[in-house]
This record gives structure tokens, sequence and C-alpha cells, in this order.
């Protein structure tokens, strides 16, 4: 690898506070501008590291102040995002470690499907239907096939090809490409963005993208970090949905819903549910992470579970009053095609 990181490049560009509003709404990994509406932003957080992988480089959230849209600053290039994913991030091969089989007899067990009935559903695992479902960065395929267990004939989009690899050899059709050079057989009935459109360097149009390969008023669903969480001032940088430099845009229900509306989606339902697995891992985060070192404790089952159980048991009150307060820690939003 090279002596100074794709990230630590973009991290050490020269910022110009006082940069004017970009031309264009295109995104820029260059210019504090607002990626949305090309608006003026400010800084709402600074100081954010990798909690996870020990990726360096020092990032801000900025806060656009014409729509509010909050997001990172400086966004990696997309080649640069591209390398990051494939080194720290997505599925590279790994199989039959310890972490990964429990990992994998976990979410096919039914301890997994009564788990996600007493914590949260952040993957739509629960929902049951029929009828075409697209999987938007379906990794190695552990989704689709829960989708299918549930009665849709699931199919997936995947980035990673080693990834899709695997996920076809389970009998998944699988697309690896941009979405918008997806041309399906046939139009779906939903699609599944879960924890993927904060990843995303223009939002509004992988969801245009979507609506062109739903059917006339299909569904997408979505879950996303809520940046309205009551767990963002507990755990301040910590926080474990700051995740830089992957999580590139912050929604709050409104952000969110605006966007949702410009990109053709009506009926547009959002909820919020607070995941004890994700106040687990602010927790670890808070506690073992350290600048430019990979925070092993994330991998750890047994501390998970353990920290899981007692999240669940003793802080209940408190994810029911931030849910029902608009400050839980992830949004989950159904919107129907009406464009
Ligand atoms: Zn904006």
């Amino acid at each position: 690898m090279a002596a100074r990181s794709p990230v630590e490049y973009a991290a050490g560009y020269p910022e110009t506070e006082a940069a004017p509003a970009q031309k264009t709404g295109n995104f820029s990994a260059r210019q504090p501008g607002c990626m949305a509406c090309a608006g003026l932003t400010e800084i709402s957080v600074d100081g954010l590291f990798d909690t996870r992988f020990g990726i360096k480089g020092s990032f801000e959230v900025r806060r656009c102040l014409q729509c509010d849209l909050e997001q990172l600053f400086p966004v990696p290039a997309p080649s640069q995002l591209k390398n990051l994913y494939e080194r720290y991030y997505n599925f590279s091969g790994e199989r039959e470690t310890v972490y990964t089989t429990l990992r994998e007899r976990f979410f096919s067990s039914l301890l997994y499907r009564l788990w996600i009935r007493l914590d949260e559903d952040i993957s739509f695992h629960t929902r049951r239907g029929g009828g075409r479902l697209l999987d938007i960065g379906c990794n190695e395929g552990r989704t689709l096939k829960n989708y299918a267990r549930n009665g849709f004939h699931a199919e997936g989009t995947e980035l990673n090809e080693t990834a899709a690899v695997v996920a076809r050899a389970a009998g998944f059709a699988v697309f690896t490409g941009p979405l918008d050079d997806f041309t399906p057989d046939a139009p779906y009935d939903v699609a599944v963005l879960s924890n993927v459109l904060e990843h995303s360097l223009d939002p509004k149009a992988m969801l245009r993208s979507l609506g062109r390969v739903l059917k006339p008023e299909g569904e997408v669903w979505i879950s996303c970090p809520n940046s309205q969480s009551w767990l963002r001032p507990v755990f301040g940088r910590w926080w474990i949905n700051w995740h830089v430099p992957f999580h590139v845009t912050h929604f709050s229900p409104l952000t969110l819903r605006h966007l949702l509306d410009e990109s053709g989606f009506g009926q547009i339902e959002i909820r919020q549910i607070t995941p004890a697995l994700w106040v687990a891992s602010s927790i670890i985060a808070r506690l073992f992470a350290r600048t430019g070192k990979p925070t092993r404790q994330l991998r750890n089952p047994l501390l998970i579970f353990g920290l899981v159980l007692a999240c669940r048991a003793l802080l209940f009150p408190l994810f029911y009053w931030g849910n029902r307060a608009g400050r839980g820690d992830c949004l989950v939003a159904v919107a129907r095609k009406t464009e």
C-alpha cells in the first residue's frame, strides 16, 4: 500500500471555509458546498475519525444552511472510496473464520428471527410478502436468503464482484455495476436500501435509478441512521453512525422525506427504531476506538451479545422514548413510486 492512504490524501486537502456555493448540485470532494442543493454549509461536528477500521484521517460533518442536509467533508473521490471499500469494508472472500461461521449460523437460525422481533429489524427481515424484490448492495447474499424465505422473488445488486459470486452460487441473480446501467428483465415490486443510502455519493440519483426499475406504485424500503438521534450527543465523535469516511450523508426524518419527495416517491411513512446492536457498537467504540487503529472489539461476538442484552434490558425506556420523540437511532422509511 502507498505510504499515504487515499483518505489521508483527501482529508489533508486544503479546506476553504468561505468557499462559494458550487455552480451545480453535483457532488464535489473538494468544496464544502451542499451536495444536494449547492448551498453553503457550516460545520456541525469536527474531529471525526474512523472508529471501526482505523483508517487514518480527520473528517467533519457539515450542515447545509439551505436544505439542512448533513454531509461528510471532505468526501473521498469515487476512485478512493472504491479502494477503501475493497480494502476495508466489503466482503473480501473471508470465509470459515470463527467470526464468519458464527455470523452465518446466527443469521440463518431461529435465534436470529427471534432476535429481530425482540430487538429491531433494520433490514426488513420480518416483512412477508410476494413479488419481485431488489436488494441494493446485497453483498454475499445473506439478506437475499431472508427475503426469499419471506415469500419474495429476491434479486440483488452488488459492486463487489467477489461478494456477488458467492450470492450467485447460492442461486440469486445479482447485477454488478452502476445502477444507471441496470436494465432488469422485469420491473420490481420492492427495492430495498438497507443501510445503503447514506453511503451514496448521490442519493437522489440512486433513488431515481430505483424509480426506473420499479413497477408503477412500486415501493422503496429504506433504513439509515437518524441524524437527530439522542445517542449522537451522548457518544459525540464516537457515535457509531458517523462511520467516516463511508457515511456520506446524514439524514433527519425531514431531509429524508424531502429527498424522497424530490426523487419521485410519495405516501412516505417514516418511523424510528433504536437497535441495541448499534448502541452496543457505540459503547464499544467509545471504550476502545483509537485513531489509526482497528477496533477489534467490534468483532467480538460475546462482547457484542452481552452488551446488546444489557442495553435492551436496561435502556428500553430510553429507546421507547427516543423512538417516539423523533430521536431514535435509525430511520425506517417506506415510500411509493409516484412518477
Ligand atoms: Zn443543501
